[in-house]
């Protein structure tokens, strides 16, 4: 656990960004709501892409695939 140094807030030694009062521990400052909102919408946005980009694929056919390449990659092959 580190106490958060804007909010003393206790958070996981993993969290990036205290979730009391969005102190960015790498930044060193708080970040602004409004590059969060900004996150949040670039977040959308790729969640959008890839929804977009997997339409009309069969996932079962993606992981079938996929497989099929690890196996080939265990065995050395070139795929
Ligand atoms: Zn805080």
């Amino acid at each position: 656990m580190k106490e958060c140094p804007n909010c003393h807030e206790l958070v996981g030694d993993s969290v990036k960004v205290c979730f009391n009062c969005h102190y960015d521990f790498s930044l060193g400052r708080v970040v602004d709501s409004s590059r969060i909102a900004e996150e949040r919408r670039n977040e959308e946005l790729r969640i959008q892409q890839l929804k977009e980009a997997f339409q009309g694929v069969s996932i079962n056919a993606t992981i079938n695939q996929t497989i099929l390449i690890f196996e080939r990659r265990i065995k050395g092959e070139k795929y």
